[in-house]
């Protein structure tokens, strides 16, 4: 009788280990594995914010494109005190600040040059001919808003599908958002003229949504 209880009590004991044992492992387990996809996840998102050579360059083209945009409506605000040329240049200054906010969280060297003056020479062509453009009426004014918008819209589009890192394609999509506001405003000056804008790089189809659709409140920015 008395090795029988033994026994029970023995077997007891060893069922119970048996299971804080196979509890205890299943919890370090699970707590291992949530360690590992926590560890998989930040390497995810470290490696989703890594910049390539083709990101940093978007980044540089577009604080030069944004400030393309400032300069101009700066300029030709100047010339013909058009309020959209007034308000936008402010728009597009928080533009520009949105793309060195990032160059800085980066740590990727930058310039911004004087007014009028810039490191690419594509722009370097297209803000001379825009303000030699511009300079000759308002009317002439207002088709190079509709124009720097049209061009900026394609060229974030294009950096948008290249790329693939997030904090590059909210502030990109951000200031896409607010160009096609801007495109609107200059069409609504454009229209006032009893003039029309034809489309230089966006497609018609693209253009179209653009024109068709209502302002919008664009992040940030
Ligand atoms: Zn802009
Ligand atoms: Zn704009």
């Amino acid at each position: 009788m008395k090795t029988k209880h033994l026994n029970s009590v023995i077997t007891a004991i060893i069922l119970a280990l048996s299971f804080s044992f196979l509890y205890a492992c299943n919890e370090e387990d699970s707590i291992n594995e949530l360690n590992e996809n926590s560890i998989n996840e930040l390497n995810d998102n470290l490696n989703a914010q890594e910049l390539n050579d083709s990101d940093k360059e978007a980044l540089l083209f577009m604080l030069e494109e944004e400030k393309l945009a400032r300069d101009t409506y700066v300029f030709l605000d100047n010339l013909w005190s058009i309020n959209q040329f007034a308000n936008i240049k402010n728009s597009e200054q928080s533009h520009m600040d949105a793309v060195e906010s990032l160059l800085v969280q980066y740590g990727i060297d930058y310039k911004i040059l004087p007014a009028g003056q810039f490191t690419d020479k594509t722009l370097q062509d297209f803000y001379d001919q825009f303000i030699s453009d511009g300079s000759k009426s308002a009317a002439d004014a207002l088709q190079i808003g509709a124009t720097i918008e049209d061009l900026d819209i394609v060229d974030l589009q294009e950096y948008i599908d290249a790329t693939s890192n997030t904090s590059l394609i909210a502030v990109f999509e951000n200031l896409k958002c607010g160009s096609t506001n801007h495109l609107r405003a200059f069409l609504k000056g454009i229209e006032n003229l009893g003039d029309t804008y034809t489309p230089q790089f966006l497609s018609v189809d693209v253009y179209n949504s653009i024109i068709n659709a209502t302002n919008q409140k664009c992040g940030r920015v």
